[in-house]
């Protein structure tokens, strides 16, 4: 049987990609497994960016480190890789990493590093949700395996 693709923020399966290089693993991956062929991709470590890193948050229309350097450019990159591969490999489904200035979908944090959150999406989110990519949050794994979005969510 050809499993459908996802794209899943390659964190949520215990890949120490995250800004301070532990692994953390929060999705049981058996379920996602059977259903979908997982294709673990990390758009900060493609972006050109290293682990560990200083963390980042959106500010505004750029991305800064918590130190200020500007790293708008490494979220972009990574973001349109990220895309990229989806047409590549004909991917119209992502589930992401919550809250992250990149995969974040719906709520990230808010540019003041006082893990205050706000409305908005991460880099990568935005953009593959604007380009017709299905983007699904970790909480939203049930929707994912077949059942409905909460209303309010596209
Ligand atoms: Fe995980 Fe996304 Fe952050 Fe990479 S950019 S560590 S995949 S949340």
């Amino acid at each position: 049987m050809i499993k459908e693709k996802l794209l899943i923020s390659a964190c949520l399966l215990g890949v120490g990609c995250r800004y301070d290089g532990r692994r953390v693993k929060k999705i049981s991956v058996s379920l996602l497994a059977e259903r979908y062929e997982l294709i673990p991709f990390c758009p900060e470590i493609y972006g050109g960016l290293t682990t560990p890193r200083t963390p980042s948050e959106r500010v505004g229309d750029r991305v800064l480190m918590a130190d200020g350097r500007d790293v708008t450019e490494e979220y972009q990159r990574g973001a349109e890789e990220a895309l990229n591969l989806c047409r590549e490999l004909g991917i119209r489904r992502a589930l992401l990493k919550s809250r992250s200035p990149s995969c974040g979908r719906g709520q990230i944090y808010d540019g003041s590093f006082s893990s205050t959150l706000t409305d908005g999406d991460g880099v990568t989110a935005e953009l593959l949700i604007r380009s017709g990519i299905e983007v699904y949050s970790e909480e939203e794994l049930a929707a994912l395996l077949g059942g409905r979005r909460q209303s309010g969510d596209e």
